[in-house]
């Protein structure tokens, strides 16, 4: 009869009396075989067990465990020099810490997979500190994650049963999750079934419980070319990484007033000041190489400008500084959430609506002014360069007109 890995069944076991058969030296490492099948070795996606063994009264550590030649043995720190009986210790907060993040993975993938049943299982990492998951297909967006995370979450309060099985491979169906050719390759195939939410093929190792999780939360989402990648860590390191991040946004909250919740629209400004930063940067290049935009339309001088991270109050203060005796139309535009502009004329016959208001209203805009000046603006506006080039067009032609 074949003997199953003892975690199988007890993986929360961590000492086990065991016989080293053989110390082997290669590529520089010194690996050990034992006897027993107590250990777990990496493969399918998840890191091996690491851990100690003491051999009369001297401790030794390995730091991971590994399939050679379809055998696990110990990659160890430092090299034990005797064979025969010793004592092998399970790094247990090692081995919890991928118990919990390896039936997260089987209950975040099993719930993406119930969602959207046209994405695959493509490449999965599990170790003690995170782990990872790969779906292939249509890209998820963050919020169909997030959602998926808070079900994970619920399932973890639930406290759920998680219950293994050891079946002929004839017997696995559509019901249970399995890589493909798995029951082809396996007479016997372990199923690891979390409640009656997700059945997996499996001989990796999993909590008994899933209230053992305690947290579950995605930290990383990157978009490749054939799907999704996702990071995401558990108990602990979670609650550690949530610390972390809240309070480095509550130490900044006195010196920086928003309120936590904001933090979302706080980042959202910063992003639209950096644009808008970079924005005027450019133009302060432009204006210092190449000078302002004044043309002459006929007997006008007409000055326009395009000015990122500007406000309407800023560009109506730097017009009235503006000195000039000849006739004069300056237009200035500021891109942005709304995108404003100011219209202001000097010496010229007309207010200063009659060259913008039938323009800016063709155009969506709103606004209003008197005599020599004129305010204005746009929403929702996907391309300000555009509207402004636009804008500079028509009222060179008013000009003309007038
Ligand atoms: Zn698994």
């Amino acid at each position: 009869m074949i003997e199953h890995p003892h975690y199988w069944h007890d993986p929360l076991k961590d000492r086990f009396n065991v016989t080293i058969e053989s110390v082997i030296e290669a590529n520089g490492h010194t690996f050990v075989r034992i006897h027993e099948p107590v250990v777990k070795p990496s493969g399918g996606g998840q890191a091996g067990d690491r851990g100690f063994i003491q051999i009369n009264g001297n401790t030794f550590e390995f730091i991971d465990t590994v399939l050679i030649d379809d055998e696990p043995k110990l990659l160890m720190k430092t090299s034990p020099q005797e064979k025969g009986e010793s004592i092998l210790i399970i790094d247990m907060a090692w081995r919890r810490a991928m118990m919990r993040n390896h039936t997260s993975e089987h209950l975040f993938v099993g719930n993406m997979k119930r969602k959207f049943p046209t994405i695959d299982l493509g490449k999965i990492w599990i170790d003690g500190h995170h782990g990872s998951v790969k779906l292939i297909g249509n890209p998820l967006s963050v919020e169909e994650i997030l959602d998926v995370e808070s079900q994970v979450q619920q399932y973890i309060a639930d406290a759920i049963d998680v219950q293994t099985k050891i079946v002929p491979a004839s017997d696995v169906d559509e019901s249970v999750r399995a890589r493909e050719g798995i029951t082809s390759k396996h007479d016997v195939i372990r199923i690891v079934e979390v409640g009656d939410l997700d059945s997996s093929a499996c001989a990796g190792i999993h909590v008994t419980n899933t209230s053992d999780i305690h947290v579950f939360k995605v930290i990383d989402i990157k978009y490749q070319d054939d799907g999704t990648h996702i990071e995401f860590i558990t108990s602990e390191n979670a609650v550690e990484e949530i610390f972390e991040v809240y309070n480095a946004a509550l130490r900044r909250k006195n010196s920086y007033p928003f309120e936590l919740h904001q933090l979302g629209a706080v980042l959202d400004k910063a992003r639209n000041q950096q644009e808008a930063y970079e924005g005027a940067l450019q133009i302060i290049t432009q204006l210092m190489t190449e000078g302002p935009h004044k043309e002459r339309v006929g007997e006008i001088n007409f000055w326009h400008e395009y000015l990122p991270g500007f406000d309407a109050n800023t560009m109506r203060n730097i017009m009235k500084e503006i000195k000039s005796d000849s006739a004069s139309i300056i237009l200035f535009l500021a891109p942005g959430e709304k995108t404003s502009f100011v219209l202001w004329t000097k010496n010229m016959p007309k207010d200063a609506a009659c060259y913008i208001q039938d323009i800016m209203i063709e155009l969506g805009g709103r606004g209003g002014g008197k005599k020599d000046s004129f305010t204005g603006g746009f929403t929702d506006v996907t391309n300000p360069l555009n509207l402004y080039q636009e804008i500079v067009e028509r009222v060179r032609r008013k000009i003309h007109i007038n």
